[in-house]
């Protein structure tokens, strides 16, 4: 079964499986207890239990991830434009975020600790960031078994093609040079 990908996959657009093949195994991932590998300029890795990784999600709207932070690892701001998301942090203090709509911008964040619960709702830009002094991690569901991912940062000064100097200086009101500045962290 490939993986869907992208925006354009769509949710149910998976064949079903076989009554008479599925087998308990089509229900499984293991390794959620194995932190992810935290080793990138980010400091944090993500471990997915999509559709992807558990064929037998399909239809039913879940997903789980695990995350796991470096000391001063971050989440980029991102969204998920299927799914809502309840995060519970398992060990280390997470500074934590997601922002209203247009025009309020309302900033909603905290700082989680262990055992701690937060709720980033569906297309809502949000964060996480570790701000203990260690490793942190947390686990989280999200209400799709597709949710997608966005990230922001990428998702403007990272696309291909390049979005043009004159869209994003002017959107952001600054020189061209700064959009170049900005558009060269993601083209090395
Ligand atoms: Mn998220």
């Amino acid at each position: 079964m490939s993986a869907p990908t992208n925006i354009f996959f769509c949710d149910y657009g998976l064949a079903c499986l076989d009554p008479k093949l599925v087998k308990p195994d089509n229900f499984f991932s293991g390794g959620f207890h194995v932190p992810g590998n935290t080793s990138n300029p980010s400091g944090s890795s993500v471990t997915s239990a999509s559709v992807a990784q558990i064929p037998g999600l399909n239809t039913l709207g879940l997903t789980l991830i695990r995350f796991d932070f470096a000391q001063g690892g971050l989440v980029t701001p991102h969204i998920h434009p299927r799914a809502s998301e309840i995060l519970t942090v398992l060990e280390g203090s997470l500074l934590v975020g997601f922002v209203s709509s247009f025009p309020e911008n309302r900033l909603f964040s905290k700082v989680l600790e262990q055992g701690d619960v937060f709720v980033f709702p569906i297309g809502l830009a949000h964060f996480l960031s570790n701000v203990g002094n260690g490793t942190a991690a947390a686990i989280a569901s999200l209400n799709s078994q597709n949710p997608g991912f966005i990230a922001i940062p990428s998702n403007i000064f990272g696309t291909n093609p390049p979005i043009g100097d004159d869209v994003l200086a002017k959107a952001y009101n600054v020189d061209k040079s700064i959009v170049e500045k900005l558009r060269a962290q993601f083209h090395s």
